[in-house]
């Protein structure tokens, strides 16, 4: 199989980080995605600091729906 690499997010923008972020966290993008990703990420600046707040932001959430559920105890 030689297509282009099967690149799903060939040309990933600013604009599309957040949703590949947010898709990464939840398993839900392959793997030529994070490479996309993780391209833009190393060419732009802005996009390292929006997931870097994004990935904070996520983690407070976290930490809130983990002191919910711990509430009620149960595996
Ligand atoms: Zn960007």
């Amino acid at each position: 199989m030689d297509k282009a690499d099967g690149q799903e997010f060939p040309d990933v923008q600013c604009r599309d980080t957040t949703r590949l972020v947010s898709a990464a966290r939840d398993g839900e993008i392959d793997e030529a995605g994070l490479r996309a990703l993780a391209a833009h990420l190393q060419d732009c600046e802005r996009c390292q600091l929006a997931k870097q707040q994004f990935t904070r932001m996520f983690e407070a959430l976290d930490e809130l729906l983990a002191r919910r559920t711990d509430h009620s105890g149960g595996a």
